[in-house]
């Protein structure tokens, strides 16, 4: 069966008609607004531009990728639920992704009612290619598969043939969440053109060091992006956070020297640790985090933090490792020397 949108979206929101408030229309052709209930007296009473429009028009110029391509989201998290919740029958529909990964992919599958197919990474972390997984996704009820790369918490990308395959050989929703990728080599953001049937997610809160503002983007088919538009609360994302990634991406070469920086200190941290008696083993990384296999991991963990460092425990997932998020120079160093001093 080939891929075919309106096959995918749930009958009740193919025809729902959007919430639109009257400044949609009349946004900028008018000097007084009484339209939306606002107070008057206040800088701030204002609602925020719920299309979101100069935001996605500096994104289109960054990337490569027209407007209507675009959806911006109350960071990735949104985007992800909006789109589980746009395809998935409760009870009934299937939803894929490869473990160890990003958590989120289960816990909104679950919100959204579907059934959650875990499939192992192979041991290096790829993707377990084989009769399977073809099996899998020509399930007709089948409606989205999370492809994460660099995958969170392993730090490696999926190459990109394999991203491809996995594209050509369903017809359900593939999310490639690029959470990470401004660490990495490559994106799929190029194979829009080709994959009707692509999402690929990315954020401001890694690389654009805009975790608080919390924003995330969609980049998908015009179609899929105007069904995931109707859906979205109408104020998703704030005044404010519109205007500092507005900001961000006109100092675009701050953001790429911090991206530069980030992955120096990456490569040293690695450098650094793999030389430590209490590691084992570095994973390669293209994120801004390394994932480390500790011989005890568990006393690493406690330990770290009884000099006041925290790192986020694997372990339950990838055995004896800790994440760890690459920091300033400092932090890292203060890491470094902590471990030293263990045992
Ligand atoms: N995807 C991945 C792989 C992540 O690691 C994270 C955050 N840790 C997110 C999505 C969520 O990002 P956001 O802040 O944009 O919601």
């Amino acid at each position: 069966m080939a891929y075919n949108l309106s096959n995918l979206v749930l009958d009740h929101l193919k025809g729902l008609s959007p919430y639109s408030s009257a400044r949609d229309e009349f946004s900028e052709r008018a000097e007084i607004y009484l339209d939306a209930n606002e107070n008057p007296f206040s800088p701030y009473g204002r609602y925020p531009d719920p299309s979101h429009l100069e935001l996605r028009k500096s994104l289109s110029a960054l990337r490569k990728v027209s407007t209507e391509n675009i959806l911006i989201g109350n960071g990735s998290d949104e985007l992800i639920d909006l789109l589980l919740r746009l395809v998935v029958r409760p009870g009934r529909d299937k939803v894929l992704y490869f473990t160890p990964t990003y958590g989120m992919y289960r816990v909104s599958a679950e919100i959204a009612g579907a059934k959650t197919l875990e499939m192992p990474l192979s041991v290096d972390f790829n993707l377990p290619l084989g009769p399977t997984l073809e099996r899998i996704l020509k399930d007709p009820d089948l409606k989205v598969v999370f492809l994460c790369s660099p995958n969170n918490p392993t730090g490696n990308t999926l190459p990109k043939e394999e991203v491809r395959q996995i594209l050509s050989s369903t017809s359900a929703l593939v999310v490639v969440d690029e959470a990470y990728a401004d660490f990495a080599k490559e994106s799929s953001l190029d194979l829009l053109e080709t994959y009707e049937n692509l999402v690929v997610l990315q954020t401001f809160s890694k690389a654009f060091g805009l975790a608080a503002a919390r924003l995330g983007m969609a980049y998908a088919s015009k179609e899929l992006i105007a069904y995931l538009r109707r859906i979205k609360p109408p104020y998703n994302v704030s005044t404010f956070s519109q205007s500092l990634a507005l900001e961000r991406l006109k100092s675009y070469e701050t953001v790429t020297e911090q991206i530069q920086k980030i992955i120096k200190e990456r490569q040293r941290l690695e450098k650094a640790l793999a030389k430590l008696p209490s590691v084992l083993h570095v994973y390669p990384s293209e994120a801004n985090f390394l994932l480390v296999e500790f011989s005890e991991s568990k006393e690493v963990f406690q330990y770290l933090l009884s000099r006041s460092i925290v790192v986020r425990d694997r372990s339950k997932e990838v055995p004896r490792a800790l994440r760890i998020t690459v920091g300033t120079p400092k932090e890292n160093n203060q890491l470094l020397s902590a471990l030293k001093k263990y045992n």
